[in-house]
């Protein structure tokens, strides 16, 4: 179905992303790929097509993943892949998020330019995909964590200035900062500090210089702080941070990225013997501290973003949903606060205008059968996925 056709969506129920209560009995009129207006059910309306579905949100955003990685037990073992089965795998990838109902991700580092080139591959319309806003290659210190998954080893501000000259290059729109150790590299300590305070400031004037914004992974105490002194828009992870922490979120208007599901499907699945040692080690020590600690940021009224580190052990790009549940369930968000996070939230983190169900915005949706607050496993299997007003996956009897 080309994107000119005229679509009429009449929803059971509307959760527009905003986290307002659902509208009932409206019907969203798409054309030209965006949202033409919201009108009653009752109104006339002209389409060429119309659909129906119990309830309807925008397409999910997940502004933490990983293309070139599916969630292999042991990435050890697939950065050994050549450079062209890297391109494709970031490639089914892209496809299976879309088919899940991801219309837009944002890649937070791979081994080279891979995410771009399929980011590029989408836009021409010659794979299917979601919205793909890159980062290239993360920026991390010499043995840094993410240096053997293509981290760009960095040290001293003026190489960090570099480095970030080279993603723009690479046709990145936005730059991965490596402020402290993680779970996934061997021998690298989740709480210590990595880049420093100044390495990240140099990389972020430069970054900002060009119109592009600054994720940071920082898993330590001291780490998220020195990422959020130095001017990161979105701490990803965040796991040990405190109320200072907290408070330069809130002065910073920065985010926060949980990325729940990353340590959840390490730990869910630690006693099966496929994953490193040092991994599940990490992930376990760290997992009951991060649930308390994000639970706590976010009733202190931190900006939560939806993002799930989509790629890592066990963590699908095709169930970035279970992120959005575990939102629910580990840190108490209402279901609409969770879909918002996923949705409208992370759209403000990413700069993309989606995410939100209005009057000429972009017209990404889903179409679900079962009712988001009754059943929170809806959001699962959309029955219809909807990208730039065209029917991009449809499952059953669509
Ligand atoms: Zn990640």
């Amino acid at each position: 179905m080309q994107n000119s056709t005229r679509l009429a969506v009449r929803c059971g129920r509307l959760y527009d992303g905003t986290g307002a209560a659902p509208r009932t009995n409206v019907t969203v009129v798409i054309a030209g790929g965006a949202i033409e207006s919201v009108v009653a059910n009752d109104a006339s309306v002209a389409a060429e097509r119309t659909l129906e579905a119990a309830a309807v949100t925008p397409g999910l955003i997940n502004a933490h993943v990983h293309l070139e990685f599916s969630g292999e037990p042991d990435l050890g073992v697939v950065v050994l892949a050549s450079p062209g089965i890297k391109t494709l795998t970031a490639a089914a990838n892209a496809r299976r998020s879309l088919e899940a109902g991801v219309t837009t991700v944002r890649d937070l580092g791979g081994t080279g330019s891979n995410a771009i080139e399929v980011r590029d591959a989408i836009a021409a319309g010659n794979l299917p995909g979601p919205t793909i806003v890159p980062a290239g290659r993360a920026l991390c210190m010499t043995g840094g964590h993410g240096h053997f998954i293509g981290g760009r080893e960095t040290d001293g501000p003026w190489e960090a200035r570099k480095a970030v000259r080279e993603q723009l290059k690479a046709g990145a729109e936005c730059i991965k900062l490596i402020a402290t150790g993680g779970v996934l590299t061997k021998g690298a300590v989740p709480g210590q500090d990595q880049l420093s305070e100044e390495e990240m400031h140099a990389a972020i004037v430069e970054a900002r210089t060009h119109g592009m914004r600054v994720a940071a992974h920082a898993i330590g105490t001291s780490g998220i702080k020195n990422a959020l002194r130095a001017g990161v828009d979105s701490i990803e992870h965040g796991h040990l941070l405190d109320d200072e922490a907290i408070d330069l979120f809130r002065a910073n208007d920065a985010f926060l990225v949980p990325t729940l599901a990353a340590v959840s499907c390490i730990y869910e699945h630690a006693t099966e013997g496929r994953q490193p040692d040092f991994v599940v080690r990490k992930a376990t020590a760290l997992y009951e501290s991060a649930r308390v600690n994000i639970a706590h940021a976010y009733r202190s009224g931190v900006a939560i973003a939806g993002g799930s580190d989509a790629g890592t052990p066990y963590n699908y790009h095709a169930n970035y949903a279970y992120e959005v549940e575990l939102m629910h369930t580990l840190i108490g968000m209402s279901p609409g606060e969770a879909l918002r996070a996923a949705t409208q939230t992370a759209a403000r983190l990413l700069g993309v205008s989606s995410g939100v169900i209005e009057t000429g915005r972009p017209a990404d949706l889903l179409l679900l059968d079962g009712d988001l607050e009754t059943e929170t496993l809806a959001l699962r299997s959309p029955r219809i996925v909807i990208k730039a007003g065209a029917i991009a996956a449809s499952h059953g009897n669509g």
